[in-house]
């Protein structure tokens, strides 16, 4: 732990730029120091909450009282404002996706190692109880090795907001939803992708996508199916993998769910046959009750440090940044990936670069 206290400030205090406030209320070592906003009216509601809102973003670089800058504004002026940032000293935490190109991406990474300073993404759905608790079953091989993991959010409000409609600021569903989804998945499985698929849905009429589908496969065999949907009004769950050994569903966010395992080694009923329509089914009937036990979803408590002790931890050389840089950039050129895809009517392969071909 720390023993000092870093002045942050909020640029765009918007949605998201107010909730961290409300966030790092909690925190010890971030002091909310101010606020800059390009909108008079986000400006005053700063003021109201009783956080400084600089008139400028120059006059938020010039300030040597402030450490930390957080960017949290649409996703095309993330790169302009990191930058600018890491030239004046500053460390910086950005919103995802970090950028809407990877080559963009880039650049900052460069700055920041030119500069010392450090630029770390906030990709926190990687401390999400339903995340977390498919990954101890994931790592722990609670229903044997996952080879299949399918992870769905789906609303019926279609696409939010007004920039996350049109295409120059980076709106749109896979750039939205689609990296959490994503990082959540290189971020489990640890194997390189081995191909991709994708199809993007634009049944609301927008210039950008309102939900897609893809289906990625990696070398070691393992499938994913990650879709997003903005037009569901009924949903799957959020969370259904399979295993050598069993099933298990993540309804959602509430983490209601079931394992259910193969049971080995003990006289095992055969299925009965079933109707089923117009016909008889044994392969598709329930397996009898000796064959299957259903047990309730692990408990998980992250280990890992919060997102904002873990910046200041890497700040100070403490520890390893959670969210890696050459991660979020792996996750920025899949994205590509899974539009081109789309786009070609392709299956991709040979694009990945995964963690060993970075050492
Ligand atoms: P929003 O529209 O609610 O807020 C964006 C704010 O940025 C607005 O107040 C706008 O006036 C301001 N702004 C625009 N350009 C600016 C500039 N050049 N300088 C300063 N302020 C500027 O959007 P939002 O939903 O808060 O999204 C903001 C960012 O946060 C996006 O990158 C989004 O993807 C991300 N986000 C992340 C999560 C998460 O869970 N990590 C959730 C929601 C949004």
């Amino acid at each position: 732990m720390t023993n000092r206290t870093y002045n942050l400030v909020i640029v765009g205090y918007g949605g998201m730029g107010s909730y961290h406030v409300k966030l790092l209320k909690e925190n010890q070592a971030i002091n909310v120091y101010g606020t800059f906003d390009i909108l008079e009216e986000r400006s005053a509601a700063s003021e109201a909450d009783g956080y400084k809102a600089y008139e400028s973003y120059a006059a938020v670089l010039a300030d040597k009282e402030v450490d930390l800058v957080l960017i949290a504004t649409p996703n095309d002026v993330h790169k302009e404002l990191a930058i600018a940032a890491l030239n004046a000293n500053k460390h910086v935490i950005c919103e995802k996706p970090v950028t809407i190109y990877s080559k963009d991406f880039e650049e900052i990474i460069e700055v920041a190692e030119e500069t010392k300073r450090k630029f770390v993404v906030h990709q926190n759905r990687r401390w999400d109880k339903d995340f977390l608790t498919i990954k101890k079953i994931y790592d722990e091989n609670i229903i044997g090795d996952i080879f299949h993991v399918e992870s769905r959010v789906q609303g019926a409000n279609g696409i939010p907001g007004d920039w996350r409609h049109l295409k120059a600021p980076g709106g749109g569903m896979l750039l939205d939803w689609g990296v959490h989804l994503l990082d959540q998945l290189l971020f489990m499985v640890d194997s390189k992708i081995a191909s991709v698929y994708a199809n993007l849905s634009f049944v609301l009429g927008d210039e950008v996508d309102d939900g897609f589908q893809t289906i990625i496969t990696f070398e070691n065999g393992t499938t994913a199916l990650i879709e997003v949907g903005t037009t569901n009004f009924i949903q799957l769950p959020r969370w259904y993998v399979k295993g050598t050994a069993g099933t298990s569903v993540i309804e959602n966010w509430s983490i209601e769910g079931k394992i259910v395992t193969q049971n080995f080694g003990i006289a095992i009923e055969a299925p009965k046959p079933i109707q089923a329509g117009q016909g008889l089914t044994k392969t598709m009937a329930p397996p009898s009750e000796s064959a299957v036990s259903t047990s309730d979803l692990p408990e998980v408590e992250s280990t890992m440090e919060s997102f904002y002790d873990n910046v200041i931890s890497v700040i100070e050389g403490k520890a390893e940044p959670i969210v890696k840089n050459t991660e979020v950039l792996r996750v920025s050129k899949l994205i590509e990936t899974i539009f081109k895809a789309a786009e070609t009517n392709e299956v991709i392969k040979d694009f990945d670069f995964y963690k060993a071909d970075l050492m």
